[in-house]
């Protein structure tokens, strides 16, 4: 999961922070910092981005409402994920969220079997192994406050997470590999400028951040360009001086 920042609260012609009387007026001014893209499965939003409440603005009862209409509880969801996250309680507390901690290393990527489907893989988020227990249970509520870890088959299923998010590994995957190749069959000449291009561009298209920066984990170069090219990642929760390493955002957790 992307580690994002939202920058501060954008500002009206005059220069002043600007004020919305509807939540979803925030929409543009989200997809200009952050890009188009679910700030919780990272699948790319096309013509269907949601402004999405951090802290439920509906939330359930004993909850404390999160503001409704605040710049810094705004995020973009895709329609799964902001509906099954639902006014369903998380804090940075309890959760790993993008716009808090570095959430690249909170979660890592299994192929499996769609059991709905003879053939079909589906790729789905699980916990790191190497997080404590706690991280690890706060990598599952947040797993399972997006429903991260679903597989939905049927006639009119519309979460197809699963599918783009296995969709992209194989990608990923297959330019890595593609990398390798032209390198190493070029080996008197450096090919890395005109496959960079060619990488970022597939990986915008495609989305999925983390899928890519895992494939090119040992790449430096590539997880620089990934690291600029998709908006607003917090550049704090890479160490440009260690081969852009992921590292703690919060030194506490995470
Ligand atoms: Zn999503």
């Amino acid at each position: 999961m992307r580690p994002i920042f939202r920058g501060p609260v954008p500002t009206d012609a005059a220069g002043q922070p600007k004020k919305v009387r509807d939540y979803k007026d925030w929409r543009a001014d989200l997809i200009d910092r952050i890009g188009n893209y679910c700030c919780y499965c990272n699948m790319v939003l096309n013509d269907s981005p949601q402004v999405e409440h951090v802290t439920p603005k509906n939330p359930q009862p004993g909850q404390v409402a999160g503001s409704l209409l605040d710049w810094d509880n705004m995020l973009l969801a895709c329609g799964p994920c902001n509906q099954a996250k639902g006014n369903k309680p998380c804090s940075t507390g309890t959760h790993f969220l993008p716009d808090s901690h570095n959430t690249h290393m909170a979660f890592e990527h299994i192929v499996v079997d769609s059991i709905q489907r003879p053939g079909m893989k589906a790729c789905l988020v699980k916990p790191r192994p190497d997080l404590t227990n706690t991280q690890t249970a706060k990598a599952q509520n947040t797993i399972g406050l997006c429903q991260l870890d679903r597989i939905v088959v049927n006639k009119r299923a519309t979460d197809y997470r699963w599918k783009y998010r296995h969709e992209a590994l194989l990608y990923a995957q297959e330019f890595r590999t593609s990398w390798e190749t032209i390198n190493q069959s070029n080996a008197d000449q450096d090919y890395s400028s005109q496959l960079l291009p060619l990488i970022r561009i597939a990986a915008l298209a495609k989305g999925f951040f983390s899928i890519w920066f895992e494939a090119f984990h040992d790449v430096p170069v590539v997880l620089q360009s990934l690291i600029a090219a998709f908006p607003n990642t917090e550049p704090s929760c890479f160490d440009a001086a260690n081969g852009y390493a992921p590292v703690p955002r919060n030194p506490a957790d995470l």
